[in-house]
């Protein structure tokens, strides 16, 4: 049996989004997060390097917090986060430990990624921390970042964690589960597009854009992290992160969600 790049892999970025994690007021979807924990630590059992990038944390702060809605305003935001990190740290901390896994967190903003010197330090630390088995848990230092060095969403920090650590897979856990031909909310017809060779003017027209099918639900910043991914080499694939089992589906070679092919791996 042919072996696939998912079945291989050794090394692999997953990225969880606050849907995934939360309940719509930001309070923790607690049998969401178990069951990804679960996944993740047998993964990690079965000899998989991870790295998680989670968002969740200006979501789940807002619940702590008990705010009516998302805030808008930057302190209000960074605030959240500041809380909301915290507490998703805690909860990630508590339920690997019931699987004797370790936890770190690791949170960036772009002038530390695009910085030779700062870059090569948490590359370092990556390394140090996978060579322990320790879990890195990946997310945007929300709290400082502003305007000027803000990545902005998780998808594009995820690729470029996926780049930084020379990954050999990006799993992004989604509330959808795939790429679709039409926004399957609105078009009964819409399919699920299996893999993906190349990211050309129709699948970035599938992705967001005006007039565009998928415009809302996070496709476009999901196409920017598959190139991304792509040009270093590095197969992405979307499932969706309601059914954190789908990992094991993809792992084990079945065609599950969307696959982005890698192209050549830069060396
Ligand atoms: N860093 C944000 C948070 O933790 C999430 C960004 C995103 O979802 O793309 O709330």
């Amino acid at each position: 049996m042919n072996e696939n790049c998912f079945q291989k892999a050794k090394r692999v970025v997953v990225k969880v989004g606050t849907t995934t994690l939360t309940h719509a007021g930001g309070s923790v979807n607690i049998r969401g997060v178990e069951r990804l924990v679960k996944t993740l630590a047998d993964l990690k059992n079965a000899s998989r390097e991870l790295v998680l990038v989670s968002s969740g944390a200006i979501a789940v702060g807002m619940g702590a917090i008990g705010l009516p809605q998302r805030p808008y305003d930057i302190p209000s935001k960074q605030a959240a986060a500041a809380v909301g990190q915290c507490e998703l740290m805690y909860l990630y901390d508590k339920l690997f430990s019931e699987y004797n896994h370790n936890v770190s967190q690791v949170l960036l903003t772009r002038d530390v990624v695009e910085d030779e010197h700062r870059k090569q330090n948490v590359i370092n630390t990556f390394e140090r921390l996978l060579e322990w088995g320790v879990l890195p848990i990946v997310n945007e230092n929300d709290t400082v970042s502003y305007e000027e060095i803000v990545i902005g969403d998780n998808d594009t920090l995820s690729a470029i964690v996926a780049k930084l650590v020379r990954a050999d897979a990006l799993v992004l856990l989604s509330d959808i589960d795939g790429l679709y031909t039409a926004d399957p909310r609105e078009d009964p017809n819409a399919q699920l597009i299996p893999v993906v060779e190349e990211i050309d003017e129709r699948i970035l027209s599938l992705a967001g854009g005006s007039g565009s099918a998928l415009g809302t639900g996070g496709m476009v910043t999901k196409i920017h992290a598959a190139q991304i991914a792509g040009e270093a080499g590095i197969d992405m694939a979307i499932l969706n992160g309601s059914n954190p089992g789908l990992l094991y589906d993809l792992f084990d070679g079945k065609a599950v969600g969307t696959h982005f092919k890698g192209g050549k791996k830069h060396v």
